[in-house]
C-alpha cells in the first residue's frame, strides 16, 4: 500500500529538484544587473529553457527512482520505468515574454517573483508528469490520486484531490496545477479499497466541496467552480493556503453582499470584529458558538434586509443595522461618511446596552 511516509518521500525529491531550479534563478539574475533591459531579456529567453531542462531532468530521475521503488514495494514483476517530459522551450520562453515587461520599468525582482512560480511549476511538472506516464505504462493498472503534500493545500487542489483515487491512465489536463504547487500524482497498486494515506480523505475533501455548492444553491446562484472555491475559502477560513482576508460574502455582490448598499468590508473592520466580538473575544458582547462564516453570514442578512436601522444614541454618522435570528438580535453598525455606508463593527448586544435598549424601544413603538 502506498503510504504518506512514500507521498513524503516523493514530495521532497521534487521540492528539492525546485529549490535547485529556485535557486540557479537567482543566480541568474544576480547576473542580469549590469545588462541593459533588452539583453536581460535575451539571456533569459536563452539561458531560461536549459535551467528548466537541466532541473526538469533531475525531478524526473528522482520520480522514474521513487516509482520504481514504490511499484517493488508492492508488486512484483519486471516493468521498463520511464521519464516524463520537460516543459518545451517555448513554454518556457513564454513564461519569460510574459514578465519582460517589469525589466522595462526597472523592476527585475517583480519579474524574479513571477518567474519563480513558473519554474517551480516547469520542474515539478515534469516530475509528476514521469509519474503520470509510469501509471499509463504499468500493466499492473494501479490506481492514482492527486494528493495535496501537507496539512494545508490551496482550495483548487483540494477540490481536484477530493476526486479520489481513479483507475485508468491519468489525464492531467494543462492547467490541473497552479505555480508553487507541489501535488503530486500518486499510485496504488493495492486494490483494496482501504487508503493508508494520513491526512488524505477525499470524501471529507468532496463533503466541503458540495457544502459550499449547497449553499450557493440554497442562496439562488447557480454554482460554478470559480464561486465554489471562493465560498469553500470563506466556510473554512484556516484551512486553505489561498484563504480570504475578508469572507467573499461580506464583499462581491455574486456571494450575496449588496454593494448597492454598503462598501465591501475592510480587512481591518474584518479582523476588528473577529478579536473583538469572535467566541473568545476581548469585548463583553461575543457570537457565542458561531463559527466565522456563521458571523459573516449574520452581517451579511443585517446588510441586506435589516430590521431596523437607527442612530446610534451618541455618534450621529453611526447608524446600527439590527436584525432578529432565531431569537437573537445582533447589530451591525455602519458609519455614513459621504458615500455608502461602511461596517465598522458587529455583535450580539446584551440586554442592558443602550444599543439593546434602542431596539426596545423601537419595538415598542411599532
Ligand atoms: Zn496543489
Amino acid at each position: 500500500m502506498t503510504t504518506r511516509a512514500a507521498v513524503d518521500l516523493l514530495v521532497g525529491h521534487q521540492d528539492s529538484a525546485a529549490a535547485g531550479a529556485l535557486s540557479d534563478l537567482e543566480d541568474l539574475f544576480e547576473r542580469l544587473q549590469s545588462l541593459s533591459p533588452d539583453e536581460a531579456r535575451d539571456v533569459l529567453l536563452s539561458a531560461l529553457p536549459v535551467l528548466v531542462e537541466e532541473h526538469g531532468n533531475v525531478a524526473a530521475v528522482y520520480a522514474e527512482q521513487w516509482y520504481a521503488d514504490a511499484r517493488a514495494a508492492q508488486v512484483s514483476g519486471r516493468f521498463q520505468t520511464r521519464l516524463g517530459q520537460n516543459a518545451s522551450r517555448e513554454q518556457v520562453q513564454r513564461a519569460v515574454r510574459r514578465t519582460a515587461g517589469h525589466l522595462y520599468e526597472g523592476a527585475p525582482d517583480a519579474m524574479l517573483a513571477a518567474l519563480r512560480g513558473s519554474v517551480q511549476k516547469f520542474v515539478t511538472d515534469t516530475g509528476r508528469d514521469t509519474i503520470r506516464r509510469n501509471i499509463a505504462a504499468d500493466p499492473e493498472r494501479p490506481r492514482w490520486a492527486i494528493i495535496p503534500s501537507g496539512s494545508k493545500s490551496c482550495a483548487f487542489c483540494e477540490m481536484i484531490a477530493s476526486r479520489g483515487w481513479m483507475e485508468g491512465a491519468p489525464n492531467l489536463e494543462s492547467g490541473s496545477f497552479h505555480p508553487d504547487c507541489n501535488c503530486q500524482v500518486v499510485p496504488e497498486w493495492d486494490k483494496s479499497r482501504r487508503n493508508r494515506i494520513a491526512g488524505y480523505d477525499p470524501d471529507a475533501m468532496y463533503g466541503r466541496y458540495t457544502a459550499a455548492r449547497d449553499e450557493l444553491a440554497a442562496e439562488g446562484t447557480t454554482p460554478d467552480a470559480k464561486l465554489i472555491l471562493s465560498r469553500m475559502r470563506d466556510m473554512h477560513p484556516d484551512r486553505y493556503t489561498d484563504g480570504h482576508a475578508v469572507p467573499a460574502i461580506l464583499r462581491e455582490d455574486v456571494h450575496g453582499w449588496p454593494t448597492d448598499k454598503l462598501q465591501p468590508v475592510t480587512p481591518g473592520r474584518w479582523r476588528h470584529i473577529l478579536k473583538r466580538h469572535a467566541p473568545g473575544g476581548t469585548a463583553h458582547d461575543t457570537f457565542e458558538g458561531m463559527t466565522e462564516y456563521e458571523i459573516a453570514k449574520v452581517i451579511r442578512a443585517a446588510a441586506i434586509s435589516p430590521e431596523a436601522v437607527l442612530p446610534h444614541a451618541v455618534f450621529s454618522d453611526i447608524e446600527n443595522r439590527y436584525i432578529e435570528l432565531d431569537d437573537v438580535v445582533y447589530v451591525v453598525g455602519t458609519k455614513v461618511d459621504g458615500k455608502l455606508p461602511q461596517v465598522r463593527t458587529a455583535f450580539p448586544p446584551n440586554d442592558e446596552s443602550p444599543i439593546m435598549e434602542a431596539w426596545q424601544s423601537w419595538k415598542h413603538e411599532k
